[in-house]
C-alpha cells in the first residue's frame, strides 16, 4: 500500500527541526532512516501529514570517546555502530545488537537513534542499553535532558521523549574496571527480530567471582528490561559454575507478563530467556 500525502522538510540543524515539530504538532513525525517509519506508513500505521527528515543535520552521526564514556550521535547507523572499534572495544553488547540487526540494507539507513526512539519491544539495541547503563540525551524546546536507559523505554513503542524532542545522542559509559559485555539473540530467521534478545555486562574478580552484573531482556515483556533478581542472585557465585548460574538464571522472567505470538508460546519464551541468560553471562565472564 502506498503512503498517505505529506509534506516532506529537510531541516539543516536540530534547532530548526525542533522549530518545525513545535509548529506541526502531532501532524509531524520525525524521519531518520524511515526504516520502522515508512513501513508504519505504508500499512497506514502512521500517516504524519508532514514528515520531518532530519537525515541532513549534521554532526549527528559522530561515534566518539569524551573522558570515559562513548557519544554515538543518534544518526549513526546500526552498520556505523557495528563496526565503531571504540564500541567494540568499550561496549562489546552494543556492537553485537547491532550486528545482529536485520539485513544489510537495513543496517546501512536504520539508526540507533531511530530504533531506540520506535522503541519495539523486540528491537535489539534497548536490551545493550539498559545492560550497559547508558544515557540518552533529548533536545527539545525546553533545552537538553539526559534521560537514563530505565527511563526511557517505557512501554510497547513509547519512550520518555516528550512532544517536539528529538533523540540527538546516546552516552555509554565504560562501566566498572574489567567489565565485559554481550548480546546473543533468538529469532526464526538471522534477519528477523529478536523472540528473546539478552545482554549481560559483568564483573569477576580473580577467582572468577562475580563483583557485579547487568542482565537485560528484549522480546520477552511488553519493553526491554533489567532482570534485577537475577543480578542479585549471581554476585558472590564463580560464573563458570554451569548448575549455580543456571539456578541464578530461574528468575529471568519472574514478574514479567511473557509475550506470546503465533511463533512461540510465553512458556517456551521463558525458557530460552534463561538458556540465553545463563549464555551471556557466562559468555561475559569469560571476556572480562
Ligand atoms: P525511522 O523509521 O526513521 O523512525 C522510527 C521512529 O522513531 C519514528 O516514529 C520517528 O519519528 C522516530 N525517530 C527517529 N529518529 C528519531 C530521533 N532522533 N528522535 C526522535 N524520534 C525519532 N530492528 C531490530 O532491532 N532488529 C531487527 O532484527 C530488525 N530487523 C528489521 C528488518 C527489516 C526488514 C526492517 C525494515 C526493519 C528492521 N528493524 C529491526 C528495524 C530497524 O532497526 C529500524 O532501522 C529502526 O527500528 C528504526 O530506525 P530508523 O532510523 O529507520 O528510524
Amino acid at each position: 500500500m502506498n503512503t498517505n500525502t505529506f509534506d516532506y522538510f529537510t531541516p539543516g540543524s536540530v534547532a530548526e527541526a525542533i522549530d518545525l515539530l513545535s509548529l506541526h504538532g502531532d501532524q509531524a513525525r520525525i524521519m531518520a532512516g524511515g526504516h520502522s517509519l515508512i513501513p508504519a506508513m505504508r500499512l497506514r500505521l502512521a500517516q504524519p501529514k508532514v514528515l520531518v527528515d532530519i537525515g541532513r543535520v549534521g554532526g549527528l552521526n559522530d561515534i566518539r570517546l569524551e573522558q570515559n564514556t562513548i557519544c554515538i550521535g543518534a544518526l549513526a547507523t546500526h552498520y556505523q555502530v557495528e563496526s565503531s572499534d571504540l564500541v567494540r572495544k568499550y561496549a562489546r553488547a552494543l556492537q553485537e545488537a547491532a550486528a545482529s540487526i536485520g539485513d544489510p540494507q537495513v543496517r546501512n539507513r536504520g539508526t540507533i537513534g531511530g530504533s531506540s526512539a520506535h522503541a519495539d519491544p523486540a528491537a535489539d539495541y534497548p536490551a545493550a542499553l539498559l545492560a550497559l547503563d547508558a544515557e540518552l540525551v533529548a533536545n527539545g524546546p525546553g533545552g537538553i535532558r539526559i534521560i537514563d536507559a530505565a527511563s526511557f523505554f517505557v512501554g510497547p513503542l513509547t519512550t520518555a521523549l516528550q512532544k517536539c524532542e528529538i533523540l540527538t545522542e546516546i552516552r555509554i559509559p565504560f562501566g566498572p574496571v574489567g567489565a565485559a559485555s554481550t548480546y546473543q539473540k533468538l529469532s526464526v530467521r538471522q534477519t528477523d527480530f529478536a523472540l528473546v534478545g539478552v545482554a549481560a555486562q559483568v564483573t569477576v574478580d580473580d577467582s572468577g567471582i562475580c563483583t557485579s552484573a547487568r542482565l537485560a531482556l528484549s522480546g520477552v515483556g511488553h519493553c526491554a528490561y533489567r532482570a534485577a533478581r537475577v543480578e542479585e542472585a549471581l554476585l558472590g557465585l564463580r560464573l563458570s559454575d554451569l548448575p549455580a548460574v543456571t539456578r541464578a538464571c530461574e528468575g529471568v522472567v519472574q514478574g514479567v507478563s511473557v509475550n506470546e505470538d503465533a511463533v512461540t508460546s510465553a512458556d517456551f519464551r521463558s525458557q530460552m530467556a534463561r538458556v540465553y541468560a545463563r549464555r551471556v553471562i557466562q559468555a561475559a565472564a569469560e571476556r572480562c
